[in-house]
């Protein structure tokens, strides 16, 4: 039905693949069997939205699904240890940074296109490094409705889909009609979204996988309607969510409880801990109020759990995932 072979070239994968099987630092190792470019020691401020984390060992950025399937199997063979990370709207990454190699999906992996019919409803295929504004307003201009819900949330379509990300009582299980899914021995395969296990801003998955792409289901529309949701939705981020970089709601909703309502009904609105600060709008954003280092939010974060524990007995859970803090942030 949908193509996944379509992304696999070989002229990329016999480009960028070595056949040494390499020795030594986790660089050595990577440089003698992986040709396509890599980025060493890059700073992992520059890629997430809170403007914090120290260099990763190693950073690649697949250009397409096929060198992202070429990719992977190398890293197993050389045993190196290796992340994904989207747009980073959604990490907490240590000052020390990571060390592993980080594969970050972007904008050279970005196609959308539409990818058939089922009844009623059209299948739109976007890969994983799309940024959801940008399919979001693809979507509209082509009169396809469904995920409006998503205006404003800055993750990529992977990253979405990993987080289960979601507004206004929806979220990506909702939309999804399969996943396109690399695994560590390069297999590129269509999940259906109804195998898979998704929970409230997680999804349940196998480890050593990377989401490629996601097929959405989507209603055609009139393309002004659902401009006016998305201008709806946006226009109510902008009246409650601050301006400064953030990582969005940094902690999980308690069930039955608002993440933010707990943290102000203790005071701690404009709490301050170097360059982190709970934002005054939203109490469960907590911003970078300028120079503010991964450990500034680790402590503010750490506070903030303890006094809502002190007064309410509840222990929040960060929804943003902390990576390089050697513990279980996930
Ligand atoms: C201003 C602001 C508003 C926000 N509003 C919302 C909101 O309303 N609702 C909401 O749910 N979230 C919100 N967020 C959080 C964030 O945007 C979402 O969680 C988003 O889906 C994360 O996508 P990302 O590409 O940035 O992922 P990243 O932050 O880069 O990664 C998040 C997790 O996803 C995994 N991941 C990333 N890409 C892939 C991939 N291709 N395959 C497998 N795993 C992958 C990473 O390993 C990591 O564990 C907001 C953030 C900001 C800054």
């Amino acid at each position: 039905m949908l193509i996944a072979d379509c992304f696999i070239k070989e002229d990329v994968l016999s480009a960028t693949v070595a056949t040494s099987s390499g020795s030594g630092s986790l660089q050595d190792r990577l440089a003698a069997a992986w040709q396509g470019p890599v980025e060493w020691d890059g700073r992992l401020a520059r890629y997430t939205t809170l403007r914090v984390g120290g260099p990763a060992a190693a950073l690649v950025k697949p250009a397409s699904v096929a060198e992202l399937a070429a990719l992977l199997p190398v890293l197993r063979r050389q045993g190196l240890p290796w992340r994904v990370i989207g747009r980073g709207s959604n990490l907490l990454v240590a000052d020390a940074g990571l060390p592993e190699v980080v594969i970050v999906i972007g904008p050279a992996m970005a196609a959308i296109r539409q990818a058939g019919q089922e009844g009623s409803e059209r299948l739109v295929q976007a890969e994983a490094g799309c940024s959801l504004p940008k399919l979001v307003s693809w979507c509209t201009a082509e009169g396809l409705g469904g995920l409006e819900f998503a205006a404003g949330i800055p993750g990529s379509v992977g990253g979405a889909i990993a987080m289960n990300a979601g507004a206004w009582g929806r979220e990506m299980r909702d939309v999804l009609h399969a996943l396109v899914v690399v695994d560590e021995t390069g297999g590129v395969q269509i999940l259906p979204a109804a195998s898979q296990v998704f929970a409230y801003r997680r999804w349940e998955h196998a480890p050593g996988v990377v989401v490629a792409a996601g097929i959405f289901r989507l209603q055609p529309e009139s393309p002004e309607v659902i401009g006016g949701r998305c201008r709806g939705h946006l226009q109510a981020r902008r009246e409650k969510q601050p301006l400064e970089p953030s990582a969005g709601s940094f902690f999980k909703n308690p069930p039955g409880q608002a993440a933010g309502r707990l943290i102000e009904a203790a005071g701690l609105k404009g709490l301050r801990v170097g360059g982190a600060r709970v934002s005054e709008q939203h109490a469960n954003f907590l911003v970078n109020a300028g120079g503010a280092t991964a450990r500034d939010f680790y402590e503010l974060m750490k506070v903030v759990q303890e006094q809502v524990a002190e007064r309410t007995g509840i222990r929040l859970e960060p929804e943003v995932h902390l990576l390089g803090f050697g513990e279980a942030g996930r």
